[in-house]
């Protein structure tokens, strides 16, 4: 027998009209790349968003098509987040951070039709421009008197406040198929090119319900949240889709992420709740304890996208009363997966099994499901002390990725994340390693196979190997380690010279070490693992 309900399609445009509706008078305050404090209402953010709608059409975007964005966490980006998928089509959020030659792989691959970028993009979009046959249409997020001039891209620039101003207000969110695409992000958190993962209207509202509950990300109306985790990587943890179901208040920090810039907006905002990686809050609370400052308002913070260390729990949380929830998620899964909310029997245990508790990545939140499995498969207990592959499944999981021209990633219904970890009889997960070969350093990743691509074409090197070693402040910075050809009188110095222009200067690898061979597997495989262990405190011994 078949339920007697309404079906309605889970939609994104429905968040920006229930915003709109119930908190139109709700705030969102942005921090602008034209240097000054931009605010306005959700109601401003709705209106505007249609506008947009309108001017996409008027460009011949049509649903399905790819709309790319290079820029910062700011109202207009905000604005294209809902126009864009709205409308139908496919927000494509591009990472700046990464080379221009990959940033031109991925606009080609995703055929995006036309990319939206800040001002402080330009001289990227300079690059890409002739690089790239889509798209013909590139538009500045500006207004008319900001617009560069002289400019040569062989292509269409448009103001985005013309596009704006130029459009109706009036404009009916179509009624989708749930299922059809909405965003697109691509990973470079694993070998090989660049893979995008598409996300549905369906599976990012429900990622929304599920990422606003108490134990998970735990927003409400009556926060202040302040994203500094980045709108080009995982959509911001979903928090423009979250802030709009609950109606909190919004402060996007633009282009200025240091410590002091952060605090000034955290303090004269009175943010409630932000997110983000653990080396931007380094910067933070550097700046806070330089000036012997503290935090009015801010109740908590959440932190993940790399491993939340103890000493930074313990500072905000006995130094600045801020409570640390640590969470671990994946751009594959949209992308929040655990998070470490305490159950009722934890809350009161003595303070330093807290701590240790709190160090883990902690337990799903519903709608996922997880395991560790051995090497054949087998699943392992959940004793804390078994570790193994970490496999996860749930309605904000990608089946495969974007263009299908790579091994769909599924083992038995099952999506393999590349990271390690033991579970506790209470559920919570707690990484131990990683079996991917890449190198996260300030939250960001760095193509191992990459960087050793590069070293092969040096004429000196007989063997390259480029693994994550830890660092203070980065968390991870690439090590590479070298075999020379014989007779090569290749110095370290020279082989890092040699990266300049050859991949993003931050991908360069901090170190080079010498070594006179590399430990190989049976199938003549590096064993990358073991030279992890060997050479992955090098930063920190340094
Ligand atoms: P991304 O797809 O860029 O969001 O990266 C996802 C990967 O980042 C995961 O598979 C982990 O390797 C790593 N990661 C994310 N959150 C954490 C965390 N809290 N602790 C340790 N590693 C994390």
């Amino acid at each position: 027998m078949q339920g007697l309900m309404m079906q309605q399609p889970l939609l994104i445009a429905s968040l920006l009209t229930h915003a709109e509706r119930h908190h139109g008078g709700q705030e969102i305050v942005s921090r602008r790349v034209e240097g000054d404090i931009h605010r306005y209402r959700y109601r401003d953010l709705a209106q505007r968003a249609r506008r947009m709608a309108n001017a996409l059409a008027s460009l011949g975007i049509q649903p399905g098509e790819r709309v790319g964005t290079l820029a910062w966490n700011g109202y207009r980006h905000m604005e294209l987040y809902f126009a864009v998928s709205g409308a139908g089509s496919v927000l494509h959020t591009l990472n700046p951070r990464l080379h221009v030659d990959q940033l031109a792989y991925i606009i080609e691959h995703a055929q995006d039709r036309v990319v939206f970028f800040d001002l402080t993009f330009l001289p990227l979009i300079q690059s890409v421009a002739p690089r790239v046959k889509s798209p013909k249409i590139f538009v500045a997020m500006t207004d008319r008197a900001h617009m560069p001039r002289d400019l040569d891209l062989a292509t269409t620039l448009l103001c985005y406040e013309d596009l704006v101003d130029g459009h109706s207000d009036a404009f009916d969110w179509p009624l989708l198929d749930e299922n059809s695409a909405s965003s697109l992000c691509y990973t470079s958190g694993t070998t090989g090119n660049p893979k995008g993962v598409l996300y549905s209207h369906r599976s990012t509202l429900l990622h929304t319900y599920a990422a606003a509950l108490p134990d998970s990300l735990n927003c409400s109306a009556r926060d202040v949240i302040f994203p500094v985790v980045p709108m080009f990587h995982v959509n911001a943890w979903g928090l423009p889709y979250i802030a709009c179901m609950v109606g909190a208040k919004l402060v996007f920090p633009g282009p200025a992420l240091d410590g002091k810039s952060l605090h000034e907006l955290i303090e004269d905002e009175q943010v409630t709740l932000s997110t983000g990686v653990p080396t931007v809050w380094q910067g933070l609370l550097a700046h806070v304890d330089a000036i012997a400052g503290s935090f009015s308002s801010m109740q908590r913070t959440i932190i993940g996208g790399a491993p939340c260390p103890t000493a930074m729990t313990t500072v905000f949380q006995e130094r600045h009363r801020v409570d640390v929830v640590h969470a671990w998620g994946m751009t594959e899964l949209s992308p929040v997966g655990t998070v470490c909310s305490f159950k009722a029997h934890q809350a009161s245990l003595p303070v330093e099994e807290r701590y240790a508790l709190q160090a883990k990545q902690g337990r799903p939140v519903f709608g996922i499901d997880m395991k560790i499995v051995d090497l054949d498969g087998n699943a392992l207990p959940w004793d804390g002390a078994a570790t193994g592959d970490l496999l996860v499944r749930g309605h904000w999981v990608t089946r495969e990725y974007f263009g299908g021209d790579d091994t769909p990633p599924l083992r038995d219904g099952w999506f393999p994340t590349g990271d390690v970890a033991r579970i506790d009889p209470d559920g919570f997960m707690q990484i131990t390693d990683r079996s991917k070969d890449v190198i996260k350093s300030g939250g960001e990743w760095i193509s191992s196979t990459d960087i050793e691509n590069v070293a092969y074409l040096h004429p000196g090197v007989a063997t390259a190997v480029c693994i994550a070693a830890r660092h203070p402040k980065w968390d991870e910075r690439p090590l590479l380690l070298i075999v020379k050809k014989p007779g090569s009188a290749l110095a370290a110095g020279e082989l890092l010279a040699f990266f300049d222009d050859r991949v993003a200067r931050w991908w360069k690898p901090d170190a080079v070490v010498f070594v006179d061979s590399v430990p190989l597997g049976a199938t003549g495989k590096i064993l990358k693992n073991q030279l992890r262990d060997q050479f992955g405190g090098h930063y920190l011994s340094a």
